[in-house]
């Protein structure tokens, strides 16, 4: 039986106001080369002046990771050609990475396991090349070079996709709770190389491993590493041997094709950049950051099932996300309904969401209108049933919905009238005869039905007690 061997390389961008060594704007989708200077161009004579911010950024993060911080670090410059970096050089770091030796715990089917952090450095972004379609050119865009960023580098700790996953989700939330990047995928924000080799099971030393580059969503780096596992098995079961290269994942084609063989360390020429000073980082700076980080996603988590009395899962649920566990406390402060908000963030907030097709983010959802939400469910103002259309109402028209003007104009107002539904039921009955001689000899799956019916009869708006109650009563007396 084989085993797969993962070892992850991603890139974070910090989201700082300005680039890691010039003040150009960092701002996403701005026109090509309009946020771009001499330095960031990398015109001969220009020097370099190192963003402190991205010293603050990068240091949580190593914090927060268990790295070992280095008390000098060291940028250095890594020499290759290529038309999206002017300079003909990153500023990154080699030989003295501002962290070392951390480690990352995930939670896989109930499991927790620690993958190992082997260093986490600082380097400058590259630009990006525009490939034209209309005119079969390549155009450069520096506006990215200079993009303050972190390399986390894992262990090759991880045996699935899964665990893989579990990894990039809490590196989100984790840079999500410090403030030092959004993140996303989809924008190039957190980036992430699947380093792979397959072993018989029970093997001690490792395969020849591939690297796979350009892996862009959670749903791609499953498949490519599907795919990559099955080539390297087949390559290998058929007495072949895996070459260790660079590869390029193509998520629409869902293949692989291989870029390059793979550079080694020497070939960058690596040497300490003349430009910059090493950076020193006192005790007290360490102990300030250190005692400055935001609760994080563990703690809070442990702290909302003792506070709240939630379950661990929903805890977790809650807190994996900080605008979620936030948008939940700050609900709790005002309505006091620990378990009714968190059964309504977790079980039916994921649903209007995808609904309406958006995402948590951009929902703008405000803890006040959700408090009040929470208050007309518990007084029985609105049905559960209602609830969750005036939940998506929520979600698409975002911080200024008004949930009472809501319900009033859509008449959503829940009916406990005893008499109404009495009526409703036996108009159901009546014309269910058929159904209610099932029921009476012995099938009691039709009564989902007939209270189905009923609720349908009333809107949807009926208090659902009430129903069951009186369609008992109906039934059996
Ligand atoms: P390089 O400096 O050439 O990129 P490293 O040794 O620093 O190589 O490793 C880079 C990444 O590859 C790390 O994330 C590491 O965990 C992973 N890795 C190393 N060896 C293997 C292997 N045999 N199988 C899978 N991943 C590996
Ligand atoms: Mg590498
Ligand atoms: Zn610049």
């Amino acid at each position: 039986m084989w085993e797969t061997v993962i070892g992850l390389e991603v890139h974070v961008e910090l989201s700082t106001k300005s680039k890691i060594f010039c003040s150009c704007s960092t701002a996403f989708g701005g026109e090509p080369n309009t946020q771009c200077c001499p330095v960031c161009m990398g015109m001969p004579g220009t020097l370099p002046v190192f963003n402190k911010q991205v010293l603050e950024y990068a240091a949580k993060a190593a914090i927060a990771l268990h790295c070992e911080i280095s008390r000098t670090t060291v940028f250095d410059r890594k020499n290759y050609f290529y038309p999206d970096l002017p300079k003909a050089y990153q500023i990154s770091q080699l030989y003295s990475p501002i962290g070392r030796n951390g480690y990352m715990e995930i939670e896989v089917e109930g499991e927790t396991k620690r993958i190992g952090i082997h260093e986490m450095h600082m380097e400058e972004d590259a630009g990006k090349l525009i490939h034209s379609e209309f005119d079969n050119e390549t155009y450069p865009d520096y506006n990215r070079c200079g993009v303050p960023l972190i390399e986390i580098v894992a262990e090759p700790d991880f045996r699935s996709a899964k665990e893989v996953v579990a990894y990039l989700e809490k590196l989100k939330s984790m840079c999500e709770y410090l403030g030092i990047s959004d993140c996303k995928m989809q924008e190039g924000s957190m980036r992430a190389d699947v380093n792979l080799s397959v072993r018989k099971k029970g093997d001690a030393a490792f395969g020849v491993r591939t690297e796979t580059k350009n892996v862009n969503s959670f749903r791609a780096i499953e498949h490519a590493i599907e795919f990559e596992t099955a080539r390297q098995i087949d390559i290998l079961e058929s007495g072949g041997t895996v070459k260790q290269e660079t590869r390029h994942w193509n998520e629409d084609r869902r293949t692989g094709v291989a870029m390059r063989s793979k550079e080694n360390a020497q070939d960058y020429r690596y040497f300490p950049d003349p430009d910059l000073p090493p950076v020193v980082l006192s005790e007290e700076y360490i102990e300030r950051l250190t005692s400055s980080l935001p609760e994080l996603s563990e703690v809070r988590r442990a702290r909302f099932t003792q506070e709240y009395a939630l379950s661990d899962y929903a805890a977790g649920r809650l807190t994996a996300s900080k605008a979620l566990a936030d948008l939940f406390e700050n609900t709790v402060k005002l309505c006091n309904e620990p378990k009714e908000t968190a059964n309504w963030l977790i079980e039916c907030l994921p649903k209007a969401l995808d609904d309406a097709g958006v995402a948590f983010e951009d929902a703008d959802i405000s803890f006040e209108t959700f408090a009040e939400f929470i208050g007309a469910i518990r007084s029985k103002t609105i049905n559960k049933n209602v609830g969750m259309k005036v939940l998506a109402a929520m979600v698409k028209e975002g911080s200024s919905f008004d949930l009472k003007g809501y319900i009033e104009k859509n008449g959503m107002a829940m009916i406990d009238d005893t008499d109404m539904i009495r009526a409703a039921v036996k108009k159901v009955l009546a014309e269910n005869q058929k159904s209610v001689e099932e029921y009476r000899a012995g099938k009691t799956k039709v009564l989902g039905f007939l209270i189905g019916q009923v609720m349908r009869s009333l809107g949807g708006k009926a208090n659902p007690a009430s129903v069951n109650a009186v369609m008992a009563e109906e039934l059996n007396g």
